[in-house]
């Protein structure tokens, strides 16, 4: 019995740990808001974190990778990574990630329930002020994930973090 509180306790340290490990990408979201920790599992005395891969194009995937490892080995816990075999979706981000992406400018991705369809690429609302008159500039922004859009209300250009 006291055995299996350890583990529990152990677990939310362990969770606790990883929600402090931030997004390559989007440095204010954790890898648990971001919806791509998959799994943690204790396999002896080390846990092994399942990571579901994000856009195939991120070189994003071994920073999460090492900084996972050296999270919790900060907090005194072996560990190891493994890669999920599942698309990730971006309907898997919390609340919270996309609260954090507006304030920064970025235009989150709409939830989509699995139906990802063009119209949803196209009728961005402005996260700086919430104008539908929006258009995209360039399918590519500074990473594979994210587009440039303009706002023709505010004039201001903004990016979006891709819907998937
Ligand atoms: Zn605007």
């Amino acid at each position: 019995m006291i055995e299996q509180e350890t583990t529990q306790r152990e677990h939310q340290e362990v969770w606790d740990l990883l929600d402090t490990v931030m997004d390559p990408e989007i440095p204010m979201v954790s890898l648990v808001e971001l919806g791509v920790i998959d799994s943690v599992l204790k396999e002896g005395e080390a846990f092994t974190v399942t990571l579901i891969p994000t856009f195939s194009g991120c070189p994003a995937l071994d920073v999460m990778r090492d900084d996972i490892i050296a999270t919790l080995d900060g907090g005194g816990f072996d560990s190891s990574v493994k890669i999920a075999r599942k698309p990730w979706s971006t309907d898997r981000m919390s609340d919270s990630a996309r609260a954090k992406m507006k304030k920064i400018g970025i235009a989150p991705p709409t939830l989509h329930g699995g139906n990802v369809e063009w119209e949803m690429h196209t009728k961005i609302p402005c996260p700086y002020c919430d104008s539908m008159d929006t258009q995209i500039e360039n399918h590519f922004g500074p990473t594979l994930c994210r587009a440039i859009y303009y706002c023709n209300t505010c004039q201001q250009p903004f990016e979006r973090f891709k819907q998937l």
